[in-house]
């Protein structure tokens, strides 16, 4: 049996393409310079996926503006004074608040996908904003001819179409980055936060039907930027639950990052349904120490100990840098744990078919 392996998304773009970022910014290049670059780094990047024989691959997220900004990229109705997110190293991210609708989504995840497979053969995966984060734009007073309501109507049908396009242009899977999750249950303890979120995700993933949804997927994770969590000291026994509550196939957790495995691996075997799957992180994106082969392996036969080989899967506990500017890691160092990912998990298939074989 075989262990299905897969990258977050993001991979850190390097120096010079976060100077020349800066350097178009400014308005010192031009679109045109701007674009040979993008294309550039996003060759170089798919070059360097292949290289660690890695299956399925992503863009590396080298043109999105963000994980969770690239649908508001172009629009006019936003103001920048919208929900601030905390992280544990005292730094923040703000988002933008809408002024006005209807509400469209401005950049489309498949523009990514289209990009991607022109340049590789290897399947490609594509991750998209959950419409849950989305949501955190419309502002908590409200909007003077455009209710609540309209606006969330209008955030299914666009994220619902944000997925569908990617499906149908023939993604790998899509992955929903729902990485507001933790964080609802330090916002609001009592879940109802978080409750809502997950009905909310779930109304999009409902309009797609049994097949569809074996291609869409979840990534949760504490947060990773600069280095830092906004929400890891949130207990997985709080969050699990109901998380799998969601209508996904494929779970995408951090869990290398994690302290105590064995409890996670617990939560994980009691809440974990039929048909789903869980791809657990066996490298920690936030720790520049590369993990060996050898530790990735005993960390997959310990999760292979409490979820069944069929249900088990393996990530990165993250994108490598999910917003653009974050310096923290370098490319290099990405893909050597991506290549130890690789390894590991096959070490680790090998170890449990031999196992698993009639003596
Ligand atoms: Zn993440």
């Amino acid at each position: 049996m075989k262990i299905s392996t897969e990258p977050i998304g993001s991979i850190p773009r390097s120096p010079e393409l976060i100077d020349a970022m800066g350097a178009y910014a400014a308005g010192n290049i031009t679109a045109e310079e701007m674009n040979r670059l993008y294309n550039e780094a996003t060759l170089s990047v798919i070059k360097r996926f292949e290289d660690t024989r890695s299956e399925v691959i992503t863009d590396g997220e080298q043109t999105k503006s963000s994980f969770i900004t690239y649908p508001i990229e172009g629009l006019t109705q936003l103001s920048s004074d919208g929900v601030v997110i905390p992280f544990a190293d005292g730094h923040t991210r703000q988002l933008p608040q809408l002024t006005g609708g209807p509400f469209r989504y401005g950049k489309y995840a498949v523009e990514y996908l289209n990009n991607a497979k022109k340049l590789t053969a290897h399947p490609v995966k594509q991750a998209v904003i959950s419409a849950s984060a989305i949501s955190l734009l419309y502002p908590a007073n409200g909007i003077d001819n455009y209710t609540r309501e309209q606006f969330i109507s209008d955030l299914i049908n666009e994220s619902e179409k944000d997925i569908r396009q990617c499906l149908d242009a023939g993604a790998y899977n899509v992955q929903i980055d729902f990485t507001e999750a933790r964080l609802a249950i330090k916002l609001d303890p009592s879940l109802q936060l978080l409750k809502m979120f997950i009905d909310l995700n779930n109304q999009v993933i409902d309009r797609f039907n049994e097949e569809e949804r074996k291609r869409i997927g979840v990534h949760t994770c504490p947060g990773g930027d600069h280095d830092s969590t906004h929400s890891a000291d949130i207990d997985y026994a709080d969050l699990l639950p109901l998380l799998f509550q969601l209508h996904a196939t494929n779970f995408y957790m951090e869990f290398a990052g994690e302290h105590d495995k064995n409890h996670v691996l617990e939560v994980i075997k009691y809440n974990l349904k039929p048909g789903q799957k869980v791809f657990i992180g066996v490298t920690d994106v936030l720790n520049p120490l590369i993990e060996t082969p050898i530790e990735i392996c005993e960390l997959i036969l310990l999760a292979a100990e409490y979820i069944p080989i069929e249900q088990l899967g393996t990530t990165d506990d993250c994108g490598f840098s999910p917003f653009a500017d974050d310096r923290s890691t370098a490319q290099d160092i990405a893909f050597a744990k991506i290549k130890a990912r690789m390894e590991g998990t096959r070490m680790a298939e090998a170890i449990l078919n031999k196992a698993g074989m009639p003596a």
